[in-house]
């Protein structure tokens, strides 16, 4: 059966194994091995140059994890899939295929806090400039720009500033200047948000989050659309003229990602591979949940502002509509009247969680100003417009009732 012509959950459910399983295992099975055996020297030889597709080292490849990026580049249309052992591995592993001494990137200041401090410490410390602008004024990225920035990166969706940068606009100015677009897309899945559609070059997603659902382990991948002619980056031109656009894919896969050694393992690739088959279902739950959620904590009086890009008064709405649909992710932020207030409402919580990360099945619930960005200072914070009155809520998969009556209660 033609594998293109099925829905999003047909595809993922059904996207066939590479190399056929020994036992016709219903299951891709977990493959713990860290090597290869090969019958001759002859087939080792052919296998290590890359003139087969036979695994050789689980550093490098391995079919547990293969198969995960098998799905997730037949469901994108991607040129290749790389799966991690985080989101930051895909992130610094992305921008070191890129980026070079004298380098620039070109980024915001509204970025995950972590994927900040990479770029602000890690990548600085080896000379690459980042410089931060407002990435929803076209003009001022484009003021930013010059003949060494080696990539845009942006967050479609800010966390927790939920902010929205038109793409169109972007996308269209850094084909013009002829620099990739790097775009972390954890906000929202690719059941719901076709980067390639959009203009980015390289997406990134944090698998921990949406993909892998019950927050059972960590991954992240770098999805390279193929879509950027790498003769006008400085550090990949040469490969382009061999290997056109397949050139980031090249640098990425036989030299970067073997070197800093943060490939993902069968165990979590197997995990993984289990979140995919539900992610669809899954957003469908708690984005409506959360639309519903953010709805009704307009009208209560405690809290001073709701802001998700869902909500027909917000200033990114009619953007965010474009780009994402009418359910912009199961995430949003409300604020208090202070830092008390805050702390206050979560110890009350019964139901909803105190923790980090997002898109667990189970609703959680942060104060990101103490927490996530609590080692940063408060200028940096103020910078980052990261609110000491601000509740970040991730809604999981519970009845909105529960979770209304949780939050009512806890603001009491
Ligand atoms: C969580 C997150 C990351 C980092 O991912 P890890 O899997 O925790 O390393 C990066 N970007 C965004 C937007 C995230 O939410």
């Amino acid at each position: 059966m033609d594998n293109h012509k099925l829905s999003f959950n047909g595809q993922i459910l059904h996207t066939p194994y590479p190399f056929s399983d020994a036992y016709n295992s219903l299951s891709m099975p977990v493959y713990l091995t860290a090597a290869y055996e090969f019958d001759t020297a002859e087939e080792m030889e052919a296998a290590f140059i890359g003139k087969s597709a036979n695994h050789t080292y689980s550093r490098i490849t391995n079919p547990t994890v293969q198969y995960f990026e098998n799905r997730v580049q037949n469901i994108t249309g991607a040129l290749s899939v790389t799966a991690l052992n985080s989101g930051m591995a895909a992130i610094s592993n992305a921008i070191i295929t890129l980026a070079q001494t004298g380098s620039n990137i070109v980024t915001s200041r509204h970025l995950f806090g972590n994927t900040y401090s990479f770029f602000a410490n890690t990548m600085a410390s080896f000379g690459v400039e980042t410089r931060f602008c407002d990435l929803t004024n076209p003009y001022e990225v484009e003021a930013h720009i010059d003949a060494n920035t080696c990539a845009i990166f942006l967050e479609i969706i800010t966390n927790p500033q939920l902010e929205v940068a038109d793409l169109k606009a972007l996308s269209a100015i850094a084909k013009q200047i002829g620099v990739p677009i790097v775009a972390d897309t954890t906000i929202i899945p690719f059941c719901a948000f076709k980067a390639k559609d959009w203009g980015i070059n390289i997406e990134i997603v944090s698998s921990t989050k949406y993909i892998s659902g019950g927050a059972t382990s960590l991954g992240g991948l770098i999805i390279d659309y193929g879509n950027f002619n790498w003769l006008s980056s400085p550090k990949l031109h040469t490969l382009a003229k061999e290997f056109g656009p397949a050139a980031y894919t090249v640098k990425l896969r036989k030299e970067i990602h073997r070197n800093l050694g943060a490939y993902m393992t069968p165990q979590v690739a197997y995990m993984q591979n289990l979140g995919l088959e539900t992610l669809s279902i899954r957003y469908e739950r708690s984005t409506k949940t959360c639309q519903q959620l953010s709805e009704r904590l307009v009208k209560v009086p405690k809290v001073e502002s709701v802001n998700y890009t869902g909500l027909p008064f917000n200033s990114f709405h009619a953007l965010s509509n474009s780009q994402f649909g009418e359910r912009p992710g199961a995430m949003f932020t409300f604020n208090l009247a202070s830092r008390e207030a805050c702390f206050s409402f979560l110890n009350k919580l019964k139901l909803i969680k105190r923790a980090t990360n997002l898109f667990d099945n189970k609703t959680l619930a942060i104060h990101p100003a103490s927490t996530i960005f609590g080692n940063f200072t408060e200028a940096v914070r103020r910078d980052m417009h990261v609110s000491d009155k601000t509740i970040r809520i991730s809604v999981g998969l519970e009845e909105v009732e529960d979770l209304f009556r949780d939050i009512n209660q806890a603001l009491l």
